[in-house]
Order: C-alpha cells, then structure tokens, then sequence
C-alpha cells in the first residue's frame, strides 16, 4: 500500500478568496469577486487546485 494520500472531492471558489469548502456551496468572502457565486468542484490531489495561480 503505498498510494499517495488524496484528497477527496472539494469545492474551490475562483473568485480570488482562493476559498476551499469540503461541501458545495457559494463562496462567503464579502470582499471576493466571487462573492455568492457557486464554487467549483474540484478534484485535484495536489493542493493546487489546478489552475489556481
Ligand atoms: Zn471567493
Ligand atoms: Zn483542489
């Protein structure tokens, strides 16, 4: 068993909070773009959250 640790599903805001939920939801920073928008579910194993720059 030497599988890496991955994380399982999660839901990420793009909106600039860089906002990360265990849950779907909407995105609770007041001061983000993205504020009230829906997350994007997101399935990476790194952290990374793909295109999160
Ligand atoms: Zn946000
Ligand atoms: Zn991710």
């Amino acid at each position: 068993m030497n599988e890496e640790t991955k994380q399982e599903k999660h839901y990420i805001c793009k909106g600039g909070c860089k906002g990360v939920s265990p849950l779907p939801g909407v995105c609770q920073a007041p001061d983000c773009a993205n504020h009230n928008h829906e997350l994007v579910e997101c399935n990476c194993t790194d952290g990374l959250h793909n295109d999160f720059k």
